[in-house]
């Protein structure tokens, strides 16, 4: 055999056996893929200063609790779903947030509650917008998605349908806290200033599937009737089992021109990208600096939380043992309680 023809032949055999073309170093596709079983992230608004270096503030501690109540639920096998709906009411009833008590007051002095809920396995959502007498707009939202065949109910509608199936009514004074302003400054922002925003949750649950969560009581000395992105599919809130979950903060008007929500989703299906590249090319390159923040979870389980303000309440667990909280840069990250 000449000398070229058993060069050839050993080549070819390499070639069959894998080892040509295949650059030294790791080699990462021969690895199993690993994925979280589960993951979690939660959000209390984008704004607010974050407190100073070595102080954990109120805000921080109550961010920890309902995170670790979803990782326990999500760890346990709960559904995504599930999951969502009750951290985000967690959230509601805490008076540190924008949702439900301690929602902030419309130019009427008033509160206005939105809230939506999404299905990544089947892009079931249901949203309410407007209303002022449900204690937990989240569970209403729900309702609308799992009992109706709508995707949004408003007002009086939404009212009525929260009395019908008897959810807790509360009188709009409810949802008062002391913190808050009847009449905002109009140079502050005391959703910033007073206490904390609105609020999301988006997870993966270890059945492989997606949902994302928001309730807010909008912004501050907003005109009446005002909505923002928070009940707008694809705007504050969007699932779909084939890219991420994602739960928005910020200024809605900003959120629904550009579709926020929906625009991560669809940069991961058709550009291919990766969430956190998704995520990060929405918050910092479409947006404008100011208007907020995302929590997406992907259906491979990443987690990523980009915001353009000074700083977002947020916090991430999983499977792996990752959990971790704060409102500014960094964040605090603990060995899973
Ligand atoms: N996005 C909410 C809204 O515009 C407000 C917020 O997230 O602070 O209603």
């Amino acid at each position: 055999m000449s000398r070229w023809l058993s060069a050839f032949l050993l080549a070819v055999a390499a070639l069959l056996a894998g080892s040509i073309g295949t650059p030294s170093g790791p080699v990462e596709s021969a690895q199993p893929e690993k994925k979280p079983a589960w993951a979690i992230a939660v959000h209390g608004g984008a704004g607010g200063a974050p407190p100073a270096a070595g102080k954990t503030s109120p805000r921080e501690v109550a961010l920890r609790a309902h995170l670790n109540l979803g990782r326990e639920m999500l760890a346990k096998g709960c559904s995504a779903l599930d999951t969502c709906e009750t951290v985000v009411r967690a959230f509601e009833d805490d008076p540190l947030f924008n949702a439900g008590k301690g929602a902030v007051y419309t130019a009427e002095g008033k509160h206005s509650l939105d809230a939506s809920i999404m299905e990544g396995a089947n892009l079931r959502i249901g949203a309410v917008a407007g209303v002022r007498t449900v204690k937990n707009p989240i569970t209403l939202a729900r309702m609308v998605m799992e009992k109706t065949k709508h995707v949004l109910l408003i007002r009086d509608g939404a009212e009525e349908f929260a009395q019908k199936l008897r959810l807790e009514i509360v009188p709009n004074s409810y949802f008062d806290t002391p913190k808050r302003k009847k009449t905002p400054d109009d140079k502050k922002d005391n959703t910033e200033t007073e206490g904390g925003g609105t609020v999301g949750c988006v997870c993966l649950d270890r059945h492989g599937n997606l949902a994302a969560a928001t309730s807010t009581g909008g912004m501050s000395g907003v005109m009446a009737g005002r909505v923002g992105d928070t009940p707008i599919a694809g705007a504050g809130t969007y699932a779909n089992n084939k890219t991420c979950a994602v739960s928005g903060t910020g200024t809605g008007e900003q959120f629904i021109r550009h579709n926020v929500a929906y625009r991560i989703s669809v940069l991961m299906e058709y550009k291919n990208l990766g969430l956190e590249k998704a995520a990060d090319e929405v918050i910092h390159s479409v947006l404008n600096k100011g208007n907020g923040g995302v929590i997406a979870v992907s259906a491979k389980g990443e987690i990523a939380m980009p915001y353009n303000t000074a700083g977002m309440a947020r916090g991430a667990a999983d499977a792996s043992g990752r959990f971790e909280y704060g409102i500014g840069k960094e964040l605090r990250k603990e060995k899973a309680p």
